[in-house]
C-alpha cells in the first residue's frame, strides 16, 4: 500500500479547507488527490487495490455529532450524510413512512458493513466494473481516461443497459440512490461557499465521453445531508441478485405511489443495477398516473422503462429480468397495506 497523509477534521470547515486544498480544479472528485473518509468500507478497499490513490484522506467522522442526524418529524424528512445504513434502515417511522428507503438499505452489503458504513459513503460508491478494480487491465476508461473499455467485448455480465456511451458501460451498484431518486429527494451539499442543495438526481453524471467524472460535486465539497418532501408508505424497492444477501442488484426496483380511490394519483419508478446511474424512469411513471393497476398496465410500464435500453453479449438478459422486476414492484406497491 502507497503511504498518505490521514487528517482528522473536527469541523466541516476543516473538513472542506483540507479537501480543497489539495483539490486541483480538473480533478473530479472520485480521482481528487484528497478523499474525504467516513465508514471507509469502499475507499480503503479501493486504495489497497491501488484503484484508488489519495495523497490525503480527511475522515470525517468527528462531524458525526451534526451530521448523523435521522429525522423524520413533520411532512419532510432529513438524514444527515453520516447516518449509518443500519440506523436509519432499522428506524420504526423511516420503516413506516419510507418503507423504500429502509428496504433499499436493509438489502445492501451485510450487516457488518451496514453498521459501519454512511449514508453518504453510499451514493458516493464507485462502480464494481471488475475491469476498474483491476489495474492489471489497463483499458479503462474510467480509471484511466483514453485508454479504451475493457468490458464492452469482455465478461459484461453485471454491465448497464440503460444510459451507457461508447467509452463506459459500468453500472452504478448502489441500491440507497435508486429510492432517493424515486422520493424526489435533494442532496445537501457543503462547501467553501457555505451549504448549497440541488435534486439528488443531478449528482450522478451519465458516462458521456468522460465516464471518470462521475458526480457534479465540485473540488472540496461534501455531501452533508439528504431531505425528502411529503411521506410515502406506499413504496417498495424490489432487487434480484444472484444470492440472498451480500450481493450488488442484478435488477432493483424503487416505486412510489399515491393511490386514492383505486386510481394511482402519483407514481414514481427508478431502476437500479441495470443503469450507469441511479435511474428515473420518467415515461414509464407517465403511463400509471389517472389509471387503475391491472397486469396489462404493468406490462406496459416495464417495457416503458427498458423502452431505451440496449444490450450487449453477456447482460441482454437484464433487460426482460428488469422488466419483470418493474412488474412485480408496482404489484407489490399497489397490493400492500399502509
Ligand atoms: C462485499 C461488499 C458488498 C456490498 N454490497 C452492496 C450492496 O448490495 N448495495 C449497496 O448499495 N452497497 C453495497 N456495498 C457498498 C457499501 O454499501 C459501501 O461500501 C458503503 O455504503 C460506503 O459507505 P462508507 O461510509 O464506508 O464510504 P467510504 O468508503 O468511507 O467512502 C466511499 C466514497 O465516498 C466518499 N465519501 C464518503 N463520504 C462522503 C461525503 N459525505 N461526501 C462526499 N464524499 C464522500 C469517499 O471519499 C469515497 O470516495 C458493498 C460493499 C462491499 C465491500
Ligand atoms: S465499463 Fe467503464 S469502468 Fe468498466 S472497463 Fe469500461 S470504462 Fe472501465
Amino acid at each position: 500500500m502507497r503511504s498518505f497523509l490521514y487528517q482528522r477534521a473536527t469541523d466541516p470547515g476543516m473538513a472542506v479547507q483540507a479537501l480543497s486544498a489539495a483539490a486541483a480544479a480538473n480533478n473530479p472528485m472520485t480521482q481528487a488527490a484528497a478523499q474525504p473518509l467516513a465508514g471507509g468500507t469502499t475507499l480503503i478497499d479501493l486504495m489497497k487495490l491501488d484503484v484508488m490513490r489519495p495523497a490525503a484522506i480527511v475522515d470525517i467522522n468527528p462531524l458525526a455529532q451534526g451530521w448523523s442526524g435521522i429525522e423524520p418529524g413533520g411532512e419532510n424528512l432529513r438524514l444527515g450524510a453520516l447516518a449509518k445504513m443500519s440506523d436509519v434502515a432499522a428506524h420504526a417511522d423511516i420503516q413506516r413512512q419510507y418503507p423504500v428507503i429502509a428496504n433499499s438499505l436493509k438489502l445492501a452489503a451485510s450487516a457488518q458493513l451496514r453498521n459501519m458504513a454512511t449514508l453518504g459513503g453510499n451514493v458516493m460508491q464507485r462502480t464494481r466494473c471488475s475491469y476498474f478494480r483491476d489495474i492489471s487491465y489497463e483499458n479503462c476508461n474510467k480509471r484511466n481516461p483514453g485508454s479504451g473499455c475493457a468490458a464492452m467485448e469482455g465478461f459484461n455480465r453485471m454491465h448497464a443497459v440503460l444510459g451507457t456511451s461508447d467509452q463506459c458501460i459500468a453500472t452504478y451498484p448502489g441500491d440507497f440512490a435508486q429510492a432517493l431518486i424515486a422520493l424526489d429527494a435533494m442532496v445537501e451539499i457543503t462547501g467553501k461557499a457555505g451549504t448549497r442543495s440541488m435534486p439528488f438526481a443531478q449528482l450522478h453524471k451519465a458516462p458521456a465521453s468522460s465516464p471518470e467524472i462521475e458526480t457534479t460535486l465540485r473540488p472540496g465539497e461534501l455531501i452533508s445531508g439528504f431531505t425528502v418532501s411529503g411521506r410515502w408508505p406506499r413504496s417498495v424497492y424490489l432487487k434480484v441478485r444472484d444470492r440472498q444477501s451480500y450481493e450488488f442488484a442484478l435488477s432493483s426496483a424503487a416505486i412510489a405511489l399515491d393511490v386514492r380511490n383505486g386510481v394511482i394519483d402519483d407514481a414514481r419508478v427508478a431502476l437500479g443495477g441495470v443503469a450507469t446511474v441511479p435511474w428515473r424512469a420518467r415515461e414509464a411513471e407517465a403511463l400509471l398516473k389517472g389509471q387503475r393497476f391491472d397486469d396489462d398496465l404493468a406490462r406496459r410500464v416495464a417495457d416503458a422503462a427498458f423502452a431505451g435500453a440496449s444490450g450487449r453479449q453477456h447482460n441482454s438478459f437484464k433487460i426482460a429480468l428488469g422488466k419483470r422486476v418493474v412488474a412485480r414492484a408496482l404489484q407489490q406497491a399497489v397490493t400492500m397495506e399502509i
